[in-house]
């Protein structure tokens, strides 16, 4: 004889135990199931059939007992294989239908084929046919809502069969229709029977009862009469299904993939599902995640902005430039001069990266028969680097031409417009600065077109040298320009300096410098600071938007239980449901996101309206777009994981 289907030895269950009192529900169950029987059991209400059924499915497990699937020890089988058992062997009818109520008959019918990873058209296909040849062509896109009770049964038998459905458990399949529906369902169970599934069909009705080949009948928890126990079975149809083949593809069952990418699509859909027919509620918990996601990125944008402002404040120049010229020491007393040999000692410092003695004057410029009024800098060859300031042509003038006192210039880009009209390359031609000849070598950058800038852009550069001996020749630096080494440590730097100046000058502070980089900075510093408590604050309502994710998807999986069952017992495996309800968090607070984002825009282009300096920076709106995902997935872990961790009878049976 070959190995039975299913085997049943001594099967017990109880309940309670401990402080409440223990009842058995089931006492001692042996029980020997075939490939191509059709089973009734048979016994009143109470008896345990559904518990015995439950067990079959693989949906609960006994107190004690072995359970035998295919040869196979049930108790040994982990997590993954259960379901696999669920989903490709067994397929569940029950006396109240358990579809899920927001989907379509259609849907309901695909869903063991998801978890199956059967592919969109492959499902679609299926469930359609099946559909069709239990009489529901018409009704394919109903919810079970507007189907009567026969034809929500058919979508349930259906379903059932969408993965093969072998071994058929029908608990009380006519329990709750009416007559002719009754037997329109008995007439299925039948034919399929014929067609060489196993069915396994629970009443407490004789009648129908009788249709069944073997006869069962369970009272108190035992069996008292079995029709037939296995010798005058028939032989199983075509299509049956022997148990070694269905062991050998249980044995696959633990290597299988979660079919993500069809499970995702469910998932998206029964969010969007959820969401919109809880509108209301949907709608407070996103506005819970938008005023997060808003004010981090509103609260960034304006602290970015009012740097950004602070930045430009210091001008085209960069942050780290100090500038320090001769000054009296005291009130009425003659000014202080800065020598070269202070400013090589100051090039000496630590904290000192460039340093360039400066001189300027005033002077009548002119090429050809036109001529301006333009301001001669006598600089050194770190002028562009110190200032980072670039050339457009030519090049900037060496240590060697200041060494030799050159003749040469390099003209702002507002003079090159004064001077050379027509449009010629400045480069190598010869301009008279105070009636001297220099040749200009090249051409500076322009640094902008605001007032202050623009004057910038009319100045001419020279070696200092030349500036000396060539023209006015004043004998000492008008004033000296410091590059700090570190932007950072500008206030640093101007400590350093200060002290070895007074020890160069005998304590005599006969200088002075300009710190109003340092003072920008500290401004900056004090913005930042502010900006991020902005943004400390604006995460904190991110929090409370997150914890209002948490507690709607709570609700939902309070709300779904049913549904959670449901879907374990068409196979769901346990990370499927936690993956759903993951996916679902992730929805609700990705859409928040962007919903989010676009309001902080709005803001932003408001304040702006209002005179507010604000900077959206795409890295901070990615941020809080991650951040509203992050969110998701944090909050919606625990729900989740509620979920996943249900158990399937007593969801199945909650209300
Ligand atoms: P049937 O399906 O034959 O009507 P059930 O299998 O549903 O019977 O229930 C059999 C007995 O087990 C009933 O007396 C019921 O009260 C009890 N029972 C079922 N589930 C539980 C449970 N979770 N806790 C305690 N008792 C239970
Ligand atoms: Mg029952």
């Amino acid at each position: 004889m070959s190995t039975p289907l299913i085997e049943l030895i001594d099967i017990r269950k109880s309940y309670g135990g401990g402080d409440s009192p223990q009842v058995d529900v089931l006492r001692g169950i042996d029980l020997a199931i075939h490939a191509g029987e059709f089973i009734a059991i048979v016994g009143a209400s109470g008896s345990g059939k559904s518990t015995l059924m439950n067990i079959l499915g693989c949906l609960d497990r006994p107190t004690s007992g072995q359970y035998r699937f295919a040869g196979e020890d049930v108790a040994l089988l982990n997590i993954d294989e259960l379901a696999w058992l669920r989903r490709e062997a067994f397929g569940f009818v029950f006396q109240g239908y358990h579809l899920i109520p927001s989907s379509s008959a259609q849907e309901n019918v695909e869903m063991p084929a998801i978890y199956a990873g059967t592919s969109a058209l492959q499902r679609a296909e299926r469930a359609q046919a099946l559909l069709q040849r239990l009489g529901l062509g018409e009704r394919i896109g109903n919810r079970p809502r507007q189907l009567s009770g026969g034809q929500q049964q058919r979508v349930s038998i259906a379903r059932a069969l969408m993965n093969g459905g072998h071994i058929i458990l029908a608990d009380e399949p006519t329990g709750a229709l009416d007559s002719h529906s009754g037997v329109e369902v008995m007439n299925l169970l039948d034919e399929l029977a014929a067609q060489g599934h196993v069915v396994i069909l629970i009443t407490h009705d004789r009648d129908v009862a009788a249709r069944a080949q073997r006869i069962i009948e369970v009272r108190d928890g035992e069996v008292i009469s079995d029709s037939g126990t296995g010798q005058n079975r028939p032989e199983p149809g075509a299509g049956a299904l022997h148990a070694d083949d269905l062991r050998r593809r249980l044995s696959q069952a633990n290597t299988e993939r979660s079919p993500w990418l069809g499970e995702t699509r469910d998932a998206l859909q029964a969010a969007w599902r959820v969401m919109w027919t809880n509108r209301m509620r949907t709608a407070l918990t996103l506005l819970g995640i938008i005023i997060g996601v808003a004010s981090v990125v509103v609260m960034l944008a304006v602290g970015e902005g009012s740097k950004r402002q602070v930045m430009a404040q210091m001008g085209a120049f960069g942050s780290n430039i100090l500038f320090m010229n001769g000054a009296p020491p005291a009130p009425r007393a003659p000014s202080g001069h800065i020598r070269l040999s202070d400013v090589r000692a100051l090039a000496d410092l630590p904290q000192v990266r460039t340093i360039m003695a400066a001189t300027t004057l005033k002077a009548q410029v002119r090429y050809g028969n036109r001529d301006m009024t333009s301001t001669i800098g006598g600089y050194s060859p770190v002028f562009p680097k110190i200032f980072s300031w670039p050339l457009t042509a030519g090049s900037f003038f060496t240590d060697a031409d200041m060494t030799s006192a050159a003749a040469v210039a390099v003209i702002g880009s507002e003079v090159q417009k004064k001077l050379f009209v027509d449009g010629r390359d400045p480069v190598g031609q010869y301009i008279l600065i105070e009636n001297v000849p220099f040749q200009v070598i090249g051409v500076l950058a322009s640094k902008g077109s605001s007032g202050a800038n623009q004057r910038n852009d009319l100045r001419i550069a020279i070696p200092y040298t030349a500036a000396r001996i060539r023209l006015s020749g004043a004998e000492y630096p008008e004033y000296v320009v410091i590059g700090a080494a570190d932007s950072t440590l500008v206030h640093e730097a101007e400590q350093a300096i200060r002290s070895l100046m007074l020890r160069l000058h005998n304590g005599v502070a006969d200088f002075e410098i300009d710190n109003s980089a340092a003072l920008i900075q500290a401004e900056a510093h004090t913005r930042n600071g502010l900006s991020l408590m902005l943004g400390a604050i604006a995460a904190i309502s991110l929090l409370v938007g997150g914890i209002g994710v948490m507690n709607v998807m709570l609700m939902t999986v309070r709300e779904r239980t049913r549904e959670i069952g449901i879907r374990i017992a068409t196979g769901a495996r346990q990370r499927d449901i936690l993956r759903q309800f993951l996916t679902e968090a992730v929805v609700l607070s990705l859409v928040g996101g962007l919903i989010g984002i676009a309001l902080a825009l709005l803001i932003g282009s408001a304040l702006t309206l209002a005179d507010v300096a604000v900077a959206f920076s795409s890295l901070a709106m990615l941020g809080a777009f991650a951040c509203s995902v992050a969110t998701g997935v944090i909050f919606g872990f625990m729900p989740a994981r509620k979920a996943a961790g249900l158990d399937p009878v007593a969801a199945l049976t909650s209300e």
